[in-house]
């Protein structure tokens, strides 16, 4: 689509953005629809934040999505938090109405979105075992929790985030939250067994590092207990690969960031988001 008088913009506030799959993605999106839309990558550094999301409003953009390191530090600086953004401490998706500017988190939904339409996995009472207490950990603990698993388990290199978490995911919803400690074994063995959905969070195993891999006990695993790793890259991580070795099914982390893209493309236009043109430009972009 040329662009116009008329032309919507949204983009991405993040530092650095080079790499970002995020452009080809939302255009794609809006040229299907022949929408007279455009998506820009803004490379914004921690001191200019305040100012990018006052140009947000100045510049009447639709909205922007968020990312590393202004996931935490942009809350501050909007109008409004849709609750689960709240919950999380994190926003990814920001939306600009008349100059009003709200927070949402789209990860926890698009996990939970990825699960069901590429697992057929729903957490409703189930047991969840969480490796990480980052920001990505909080939004599947969060989802999670609000969609009623029945426990979460966390588990993280740094013990007293990984308690923080549980203490956060039991005060908001019924489900039962324990942290545990992830060296001497036992304690994460047990927690492998019993798991429904192991849910790999760290940033371990993620380009350029992806020889790497959790210390996990991968064989006391039951056998078809869904493994899912959020890092995309690459799209089959070596965690993935013991999992499924020891009898797992995999689900990896590009679907969950195609669902949280979809979902803030429908936040911003109100229309329903073209996830099968999403998906090839994603898939696309990645082969390039
Ligand atoms: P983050 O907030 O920086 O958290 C990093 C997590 O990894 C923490 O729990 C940290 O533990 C742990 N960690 C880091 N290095 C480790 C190591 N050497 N050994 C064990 N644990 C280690 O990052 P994030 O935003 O949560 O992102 C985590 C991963 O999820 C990234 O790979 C990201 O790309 C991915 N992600 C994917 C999607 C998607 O749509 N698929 C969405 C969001 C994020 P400590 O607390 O001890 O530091």
């Amino acid at each position: 689509m040329p662009v116009s008088a008329k032309t919507r913009v949204t983009g991405l506030f993040g530092y650095p953005v080079g790499h970002t799959l995020s452009p080809a993605i939302h255009n794609a999106a809006f040229a299907s629809l022949g929408m007279d839309w455009v998506y820009l990558p803004f490379a914004i550094p921690p001191e200019r934040l305040a100012g990018a999301i006052e140009g947000v409003r100045a510049l009447d953009l639709a909205g922007v999505n968020v990312t590393v390191p202004h996931k935490e530090a942009v809350l501050s600086l909007l109008d409004d938090l849709a609750p689960a953004a709240g919950a999380i401490g994190a926003v990814n998706t920001v939306v600009n109405r008349d100059g009003f500017l709200t927070g949402h988190n789209t990860d926890a939904d698009g996990f939970l979105q990825a699960l069901r339409e590429g697992a057929g996995f729903h957490p409703r009472d189930r047991t969840v075992l969480i490796l990480g207490a980052g920001g990505a950990a909080r939004a599947v603990a969060v989802g999670c929790a609000l969609a009623g698993a029945g426990e979460i388990l966390v588990a993280n290199r740094t013990a007293a985030r990984a308690e923080e978490l549980a203490t956060q995911v039991e005060n908001l919803s019924g489900a039962r939250a324990r942290a545990l400690t992830w060296r001497g074994a036992g304690d994460l063995k047990a927690a492998a067994f019993q798991a429904d959905l192991v849910v790999q969070a760290t940033t371990r195993g993620m380009h350029p590092r992806a020889g790497e891999c959790p210390d996990f006990p991968f064989a006391a695993l039951r056998r078809g207990v869904l493994v899912t790793d959020l890092v995309y890259n690459p799209a089959e991580t070596v965690f993935l690969r013991e999992a499924r070795g020891g009898g797992a099914r995999v689900l990896g982390g590009l679907e969950m960031l195609l669902r949280q893209g979809a979902l803030a493309f429908g936040l911003w236009t109100g229309r329903e988001p073209p996830v099968a043109v999403m998906r090839s430009a994603l898939v696309r972009g990645r082969s390039l």
